[in-house]
């Protein structure tokens, strides 16, 4: 198949999908149309503009896998705010610990009751030894680079190319011609980012050695599966031995699971046994509301001590911020892992993921296109490559916006909204057999048209 002939069919079929989507929602259209929110952008956050139709949905109710708009439109959600509600919207124990709340309070600079019990379960859920709680899974990585530099004493941090571990500063770079550059886009930047972090392609070990030889580098950043560049797979044997050189090497391993827990019970790192050094979990750790954790070993731990204890200023460490750690939060993530994040929930998301992969591939075959499924659990990504993405460069290359944004905007005007900027499909507990079969459906009738047309 012809992919400029795919290409062609795919702007016409966003056209006429996007000319659907504004005739079905006047109610969302007015609200960006009359500038009148008090919003930058009209959005609580401007890049919710970024999203592939002209104005975004506006939300009116979100329960369990269902979403419905202002304008009364109803779908699917396979986005879950982009993990945030990886286990349904709005699950009932977070529910309950939201109501409990109202005795417990929310915060008061103090830990609160659940203190103990949500210890014990972090370390039962995802094996390391020491926690600490944050807002976002952004915060969580900020501070433990913090920590990883002041433990080693080395200046660095290695990420991968393409990588996205929020906005913490340090990771948001690429590698250009070999070089570590802040990344395009990134604003306000003041830093030589090269000066703080060194790039290199996934799955290369030569460069992972190279960079480690050096000496400086306190820890290496890696999600198991990268999930915000395409999907790029490790090969076998990476992550042996990235942990083998970085433990040859006096550099940690910092995991980041924020999106790879859609992996199983305990994430990549407990299914596939990996030895991690720093471990961070955010999104959908608490059932959907701010808060993400971020755990040590006790080596780690006793050198972050070690260091506080040399440290003879008070105050401001610039790790913690006033509503980290708060009641709300702890009794949510009690609420999250003793009832939502179960094994059984896992199950359910990985019985019903592997449908999707099965439909979805079927159908890639069936159109003869040169595309293949990506999957991390009950996340699943449309890859426009025929074979296993190896890193960031094959990643840019396969992904194809006009492709994806018309996928997505068909998606959503038959009933099932899947993510923005990816072509990236998220199963939850609360996802049924139906609606499975509905989405399989729906992309074959898109891929009928996108196929025909060309
Ligand atoms: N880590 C990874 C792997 C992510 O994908 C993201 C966000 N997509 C983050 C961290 C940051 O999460 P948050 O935006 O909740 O801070």
């Amino acid at each position: 198949m012809n992919s400029d002939s795919i290409v062609t069919a795919a702007k016409q079929i966003l056209a006429e999908e996007t000319a659907l989507f504004t005739g079905q929602r006047p109610r969302s259209q007015e609200i960006f149309d009359a500038p009148s929110s008090g919003f930058f952008n009209q959005v609580p956050q401007y890049w919710m503009r970024d999203w592939p139709m002209p104005f975004p949905v506006v939300i009116s109710k979100a329960t369990g896998s269902e979403v419905w708009d202002v304008d009364g439109n109803h779908a699917i959600d396979f986005c879950l705010g982009d993990s945030g509600a990886m286990f349904g919207h709005g699950p009932q124990p977070i529910l309950n610990a939201l109501a409990g709340a109202s005795t417990l309070g929310l915060t008061t600079m103090l830990p609160s009751k659940d203190l103990t019990a949500v210890g014990q379960l972090l370390r039962a859920t995802f094996g390391m030894s020491m926690w600490q709680v944050t807002a976002t899974a952004s915060d969580a990585n900020r501070f433990a680079f913090r920590v990883a530099r002041a433990v080693t004493g080395r200046k660095k941090i290695l990420v991968f190319d393409g990588c996205y571990h929020g906005a913490a500063d340090e990771a948001l770079v690429d590698l250009v011609d070999g070089q570590t550059v802040a990344r395009n886009g990134l604003l306000g930047q003041a830093v030589n980012l090269a000066e703080t972090t060194v790039c290199i392609p996934f799955n290369d070990v030569p460069a992972l050695e190279a960079a480690l030889k050096e000496g400086d580098i306190a820890c290496v950043v890696a999600e198991p599966v990268m999930t915000n560049c395409g999907m790029i797979l490790p090969l076998p044997g990476f992550h042996k031995t990235l942990r083998e050189l970085t433990r040859s090497h006096g550099t940690l391993l910092h995991i980041d699971e924020t999106h790879t827990i859609s992996t199983g019970y305990g994430g990549y790192t407990k299914v596939h046994g990996l030895e991690p050094d720093i471990f961070v979990v955010g999104k959908p750790v608490g059932g959907g509301i701010p808060v993400a954790v971020w755990g040590m070993t006790d080596d780690v731990a006793s050198g972050f001590d070690a260091v506080r204890a040399a440290n003879t200023g008070t105050g401001h460490s610039g790790i913690g911020t006033t509503l980290s750690g708060s009641a709300l939060q702890l009794a949510c993530l009690k609420a999250c892992l003793e009832e939502v994040m179960t094994p059984e929930a896992h199950n359910t998301m990985n019985r019903l993921a592997d449908a999707v992969e099965t439909g979805f591939s079927a159908a890639i075959k069936r159109h003869e296109l040169p595309w293949h499924v990506g999957r991390v659990g009950a996340r699943l990504e449309i890859v426009f490559s025929p074979h296993p993405l190896l890193n960031a460069s094959e990643a840019h290359e396969a992904a194809n916006p006009t492709i994806q944004k018309a996928l997505h905007t068909a998606f959503l005007n038959l009933g099932y909204l899947v993510t923005p900027f990816h072509n990236m499909v998220l199963v939850a507990p609360t996802t049924s057999e139906e609606n499975v079969a509905g989405l399989v459906a729906s992309f074959e009738k898109i891929l009928d048209r996108m196929t025909k047309a060309a």
